[in-house]
């Protein structure tokens, strides 16, 4: 049992070494002390927020997605005029600076699902921090076929950037910024009514995102990932009915229906009346 409580707590510690590691990495090869602060703060942050969970406090994922999408919508991105969109990914990467949003991304969105899966849309997205306060929070219908939007406006923020770097149009970095803004705006108005409409929270994330064309397939190898113990699972079916994204808990292998789907916000295992999960 102690065995047990011990492993438990020294998840936060790992994930603090995770991010810890990158933090320093960063710091030491960029030669720059923003790189310490920023992965240190989300890594902390992270890591207070799974702390509190372990003590079963009820809205400890919405702290970390308080603390971590706050700090990066309006610091990184008002204050400090990072465009951490899709298209701002698209402008560092275009001009060849490996600055602070292709890093972000490379981190969070594309090598970092690897270790954690889609923990960044679970606990540090700002577009989701707002919906998930939507009344929404477990779909009221079956999940519906329209995935395939997210690849349009995955290849609409593309050719956006595309365009202005062949037109060579002027003044680029405050285009960016003003389309972080006007970005946001959007993402958060679509999210809201699709919730509405769809009676779902996540309906945006499910449909339209266009950064789940990362995270998907990354986190498909996952080495975090909640799994369903089958000799103490007793077919209830709870798991599934609180679940925010679709995923088939009960299914253990990594092809489980929705499995890329998973945001580790743990309400399956909150829920879970035997432990199994
Ligand atoms: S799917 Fe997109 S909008 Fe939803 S939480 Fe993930 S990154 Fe944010
Ligand atoms: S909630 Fe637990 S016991 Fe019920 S089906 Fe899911 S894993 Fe099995
Ligand atoms: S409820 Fe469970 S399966 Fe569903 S997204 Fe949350 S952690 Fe993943």
């Amino acid at each position: 049992m102690w065995g047990y409580e011990m492993q438990k707590i020294c998840f936060p510690l790992f994930m603090l070494f995770v991010f810890e590691t990158v933090a320093v990495t960063l710091w030491l090869t960029m030669d720059n002390l923003f790189y310490l602060f920023n992965f240190s703060y989300i890594g902390i942050s992270i890591s207070v927020g799974l702390f509190l969970f372990i003590k079963n406090y009820k809205h400890a994922r919405r702290v970390v997605q308080l603390l971590v999408g706050i700090y990066m919508l309006v610091y990184l991105g008002l204050i400090c005029n990072e465009n951490m969109q899709i298209e701002g990914f698209w402008y560092y990467l275009f001009t060849g600076v490996f600055e602070a949003a292709t890093i972000h991304y490379a981190v969070a969105k594309i090598f970092g699902p690897i270790i954690f899966g889609r923990g960044w849309c679970g606990y540090a997205c700002w577009t989701a921090m707002l919906l998930d306060f939507l009344p929404y929070r477990t779909p009221s219908a079956p999940r519906r076929k329209l995935g395939w939007i997210r690849y349009f406006v995955f290849a609409g923020a593309l050719a956006f950037v595309a365009a202005l770097f062949l037109a060579r149009v002027g003044n680029l970095e405050k285009i960016m910024f003003w389309s972080f803004i006007i970005g946001n705006v959007l993402y958060y108005a679509v999210g809201i009514a699709m919730a509405f409409a769809f009676r779902d929270n996540r309906a945006f994330c499910k449909y339209i995102c266009p950064i789940t064309v990362f995270l998907k397939p990354m986190s498909y190898f996952s080495l975090i990932r909640v799994k369903c113990d089958k000799d103490k699972c007793v077919s209830c079916g709870i798991c599934r009915s609180v679940c925010p994204m679709d995923v088939d808990m009960m299914d253990v292998s990594r092809t489980r229906k929705n499995a890329t789907e998973c945001i580790l916000c743990m309400e399956c295992v909150r829920h879970c009346p035997k432990d199994a999960l």
